[in-house]
């Protein structure tokens, strides 16, 4: 069931009139296809003024059956066709999805457990993620080959992830390594071929190594994976780049500039050695010297979700509630990571609160559905958003009841559609760069020797 704290059930009382309160955009309430009809967008919520890229996939119309059903009638289908298909499909609910599509899932999770948890349902030959893009193509990765991981709208995408495309990756790549080229012995020398970060022997670190957080397309996964370099989540980022430090002299980090920066930050790395890449100019709108100074180069994405956390927010938090713990994601700017008591992944955050024997209140800083639903699923403590605006992501949005309904009574007339594939030329590189990942230990060199705590680790304040 949907909890009374449900974000739809919010948004409509703000727009009746029923509840106090604002919203970012008056067309949440309206009906995803009727945003799939018009130019292609991210939707309403917090990534609507997000330029959103030509190549993204866009969904057709679904079924007027679907449009019309009530939402009293979507709930019997959903509930009769999941029965009815039983251990051939999983449905898997991101964190941040609505709770009137999270209540069928059969997993709920941030996008890695989620992959996790459809790898381990071998036996299902459906994987229905309500999440978006990028989670599905993950999901693929890691689920046996005769598996169809199917996101239920094509238009749910992620505009951080479609923030580093590849073909602006690879250029960036290309002007890299010719500004380390002294370092590989010329663009010709060895180490070239592959990429600066394929470093060529035990003892000599590469110039850069690429790290990708989870939140890319699996084309970026691949790219990493071909070139030395590694994945990271919200919760094991600190690791990963020990992991990549301990074989290069450099990170390039994308998407996201502010988990690398916040992550980077607390291993204590200066600010004035993290350029960002701006992908539509020259050297990323560096000179050549300031890119061999650097140790983590950050690419110019963001989460518009996080983004619109402020410390004025949290000033606000602390003085309308005394003691009040603040807890914000890495993937906020770090002015409001460095004002919150702690920074850490979604699953921190539900840990934290799920920890507190006593009463609480918390103000946290990441996406509205997750904090409603921990709220609701807390009672004996007090917990809000630290942005007074209903915004959720966006992307995440697209998928309503009504696409799962379709997907699901589909499979049931045996067919698949929105299915998500990765081809081969990318998905053994991608799954290389998640294997190093998982195989990536805090504290842990080249040689797999573990090293003394530096007390440098930010994943040992967050994991
Ligand atoms: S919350 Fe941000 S990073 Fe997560 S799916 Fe939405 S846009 Fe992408």
């Amino acid at each position: 069931m949907t909890t009374t704290a449900s974000v739809d059930l919010t948004i409509r009382d703000i727009s009746t009139g029923a509840a106090r309160g604002s919203t970012c955009s008056t067309a949440l309430l309206d009906a995803p296809w009727d945003v799939d009809a018009g130019p292609s967008t991210y939707g309403p919520g917090a990534s609507q003024a997000d330029p959103i890229p030509g190549a993204v996939p866009r969904q057709g119309g679904i079924p007027e059956r679907y449009r019309q059903a009530s939402r009293e009638e979507l709930d019997r289908r959903i509930r009769a066709a999941k029965a009815e298909l039983g251990d051939r499909v999983v449905v898997l609910g991101h964190f941040y999805q609505r709770d009137e599509v999270v209540q069928y899932a059969d997993y709920v999770g941030d996008s890695f457990q989620l992959a996790n948890a459809a790898k381990a349902r071998r036996e299902a030959e459906a994987i229905i993620f309500c999440g978006v893009h990028f989670m599905a193509e993950t999901a693929d990765l890691l689920s046996g080959p005769e598996q169809a991981v199917i996101l239920p709208n094509l238009a749910a995408g992620c505009s951080m992830a479609d923030m580093a495309d590849i073909d602006q990756v690879e250029e960036c790549w290309e002007q890299l390594i010719e500004v380390y080229a002294d370092e590989l012995g010329g663009t010709d020398g060895p180490g070239a071929a592959d990429g600066a970060g394929a470093a060529d022997a035990d003892d000599v670190l590469a110039p850069v190594i690429p790290v990708t957080y989870m939140n890319s397309s699996a084309a970026i996964k691949g790219f990493v994976g071909r070139h030395g370099g590694i994945v990271c989540t919200s919760s094991n980022a600190a690791t990963v780049l020990e992991w990549a430090f301990a074989r290069g002299r450099r990170v390039l980090f994308f998407p996201d500039q502010h988990l690398g920066r916040n992550t980077a930050k607390a291993m204590g790395i200066p600010l004035e050695q993290m350029p960002m890449w701006n992908p539509r100019s020259p050297l990323g709108g560096n000179d050549a010297q300031t890119l061999r100074d650097a140790r983590v180069v950050l690419w110019h994405g963001f989460c518009s979700v996080h983004k619109r956390f402020t410390t004025a927010q949290i000033d606000k938090a602390r003085a309308e509630h005394p003691g009040v713990r603040v807890i914000v994601h890495p993937e906020c700017p770090m002015p409001v990571v460095d004002a919150a008591d702690e920074a850490g992944s979604t699953d921190y955050i539900r840990k934290a609160i799920e920890a507190a024997e006593e009463p609480t209140t918390f103000a946290i800083g990441t996406e509205i559905n997750l904090v409603q639903r921990l709220a609701a699923q807390h009672p004996q403590h007090t917990i809000f958003c630290l942005d007074p605006v209903v915004c959720p992501c966006s992307t995440m949005y697209r998928i309503h009841p009504g696409y799962l309904a379709w997907a699901l009574e589909s499979l049931l007339e045996g067919e698949v559609i929105n299915r998500i594939t990765v081809g081969p030329d990318v998905a053994d590189p991608a799954r290389l760069a998640l294997e190093r990942m998982l195989a990536a230990k805090p504290g842990t060199d080249r040689t797999g020797a573990t090293r003394a705590a530096t007390g440098t680790s930010a994943d040992a304040a967050r994991a």
